[in-house]
């Protein structure tokens, strides 16, 4: 057992019963069944495999009565209320049944000729949704996304090998990869402003940083590696987690800044609103989503986040003081610093 993964199924649903009410062993048996599918079921879906799963187990109790339609309902309909289920509507004239338990919400593509649906997510999106709801003064609850039409094995009449596997995981590669990739953005800046920056002390933050950087990336690596180990078609399976700009595209921004020429003042300066846009990031996102391995990642890498900035902004008052008190020790008299452009 590993103890950095997510909450157990029966902790979790502990965890969900109101106090003081007793354990239902109907309920239990439907949360459980429901629990390990991994797709969008119907009512009549779970029933099904209810039914299933009884006379499985009928050998060692065959006294026991079927299990009504009606308890299955009504246990969704619980299971709805107390969050463990998500209702999702693609349109057919009957409503779908998904779990929410370690699995993050998303958007779906839903396929006409096949009727299945694949799930993916973007943070862009989701700012893009954000951003309307807050400019029409609307409290967003819920947001839904579908795209419908003919997916790839429809259309080419070709089976993809590479479908399925568990959206946890999928979505816990593709947050490593954004981590991953965040990184070594950072690592490319700080190595950049390490070199261009002529205060020593400032220089030293840099290499500092630099080699955290490289150390941290070395850890998300073998993450990532530690990952694939679960799943050996893990990364070839389509992107659930699409990803444009955000925390990444701060640091390449910066980067290219710091190209143009800048001082060990402004260099700090560019450094802290990175970390701090970064923080801000992977902080609010990875809140948002249902216990997983991917909000995990992704509240870690805020935490490594917040520590660098809280390290730059230390580093830039005590830059400042020292300045202050140089350009004081000279007559008081600050002379414009020259650009180091040379550096570059
Ligand atoms: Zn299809
Ligand atoms: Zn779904």
């Amino acid at each position: 057992m590993n103890g950095s993964r997510a909450m157990e199924p029966a902790a979790y649903l502990d965890s969900l019963r109101p106090a003081g009410s007793k354990r239902s062993s109907k309920r239990d048996l439907i949360v459980n069944v429901f629990l390990r599918q991994e797709g969008h079921l119907t009512a009549e879906d779970l029933v099904e495999l209810i039914r299933r799963e009884e006379s499985a187990r009928s050998d060692s109790s065959p006294a026991q009565p079927r299990m009504s339609r009606a308890t299955v309902y009504r246990t969704l309909q619980w299971m709805v209320e107390a969050g463990i289920a998500r209702k999702v509507d693609f349109g057919e004239g009957r409503l779908r049944f998904e779990h929410s338990y370690r699995h993050p919400r998303h958007f779906h593509l839903i396929c006409k000729s096949c009727n299945r649906s694949f799930e993916f997510l973007s943070s862009d999106i989701e700012a893009l949704l954000e951003e309307v709801a807050a400019a029409r003064h609307f409290t967003a609850r819920q947001s839904v996304l579908q795209i419908h039409g003919t997916c790839e094995s429809c259309r080419t009449g070709r089976a993809s090998t590479v479908e399925g596997g568990t959206t946890e995981l999928i979505f816990a590669r593709d947050a490593l990869r954004i981590a991953i990739a965040t990184e070594r953005s950072g690592l490319e800046f700080y190595s950049r402003a390490a070199a261009m920056t002529r205060d020593a002390r400032g220089r030293r933050v840099f290499e500092k940083l630099a080699a955290e950087e490289h150390e941290h990336l070395g850890t998300l690596e073998k993450r990532y590696r530690d990952l694939l180990q679960q799943d050996p078609q893990l990364e070839s399976r389509p992107t659930f987690l699409f990803f444009k700009g955000a925390a990444n595209g701060l640091f390449s921004a910066a980067t290219e800044r710091l190209r143009q020429g800048v001082d060990d003042r402004q260099a700090l300066m560019i450094g802290i609103k990175c970390e701090r846009g970064s923080h801000r990031f992977f902080k609010r996102y990875g809140d948002k989503f249902e216990d997983s391995e991917g909000k995990k990642i992704f509240l870690e890498f805020a935490d490594e986040e917040r520590a660098h900035l809280a390290l730059l902004i230390r580093e830039y008052r005590s830059l400042v003081e020292r300045q202050r008190r140089r350009g004081r020790g000279r007559g008081g008299k600050r002379r414009p610093r020259r650009q180091s452009a040379a550096l570059s």
